[in-house]
């Protein structure tokens, strides 16, 4: 089971607020509010969640801890051999392609000019915390390989910003709810996550759906019998 059939632009009619208000408080009766304190640290944040493509939380978090024991500091990872890097993040897969992408991230955010020359930390991403978060937004997904999910994650992770990320599970189980449009592409399902979370509920939403897709709403076989949401749910199997 996928998705669901992709709905047309034209034929698609945005969530009631009060859908969603239920909805949220379905998941909430069943995972609790998750309560994350916003950790101030949004270039770790910016390569954990590199280095979170195409592998699971466990290989991530040891490729994470690897890199940081070696180094030290981005600014070591940022100057020390590519080949150096690709060997400390071996274990969290495709450790190639991301070794490359997290020097050249760290190349450009080194050559923004929002920190000044002098600054002891040049890889210093502060600025983020009091900056409109279309700027925040504008300026991760100007980095290298950076798209609307990872820039999210570092904007509400880091500093509990109005921002959601939207991965394969939050998308899956949005589009099979109907709170996000079937067969939509990538920056509309983010755009659409933004306008229905309300303000303070990002991280609730975010992590509940996710919780839903891994536990109950599988990609491939959902448990819709078992599932809490089966009465508002357009997707539902038998
Ligand atoms: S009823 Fe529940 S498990 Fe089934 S598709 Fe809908 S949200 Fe997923």
């Amino acid at each position: 089971m996928s998705a669901g059939a992709t709905i047309p632009q034209a034929q698609w009619r945005r969530p009631a607020r009060r859908r969603v208000t239920a909805i949220r408080d379905r998941l909430r009766d069943v995972y609790g509010v998750p309560i994350m304190a916003p950790h101030e640290q949004p270039l770790d944040e910016l390569i954990l969640t590199v280095l979170s493509q195409s592998t699971n939380d466990r290989n991530r978090d040891v490729a994470y801890e690897r890199l940081r024991e070696r180094f030290g500091s981005w600014e070591a990872v940022l100057h020390a051999p590519v080949e150096e890097v690709e060997e400390a993040i071996r274990p969290g897969g495709i450790s190639k392609v991301k070794s490359e992408r997290i020097q050249a991230i760290l190349r450009a955010i080194d050559a923004d000019d929002r920190v000044p020359p002098t600054a002891p930390d040049r890889l210093d991403l502060a600025w983020l915390k009091d900056a409109p978060v279309p700027e925040g937004q504008a300026y991760l997904t100007s980095l290298p390989g950076v798209g609307r999910k990872t820039a999210a994650c570092v904007l509400l992770f880091a500093y509990g910003l109005h921002d959601v990320p939207v991965d394969t599970h939050v998308s899956r189980v949005g589009m099979r709810l109907h709170l996000l449009r079937p067969g939509a592409p990538f920056e509309e399902l983010h755009d659409a996550m933004l306008a229905l979370t309300p303000p303070g509920e990002e991280l609730e939403l975010h992590v509940n759906l996710l919780r839903h897709g891994r536990r109950t709403c599988h990609a491939r076989r959902p448990a819709c019998p078992s599932c809490v949401l089966r009465r508002t749910c357009p997707s539902r199997q038998a």
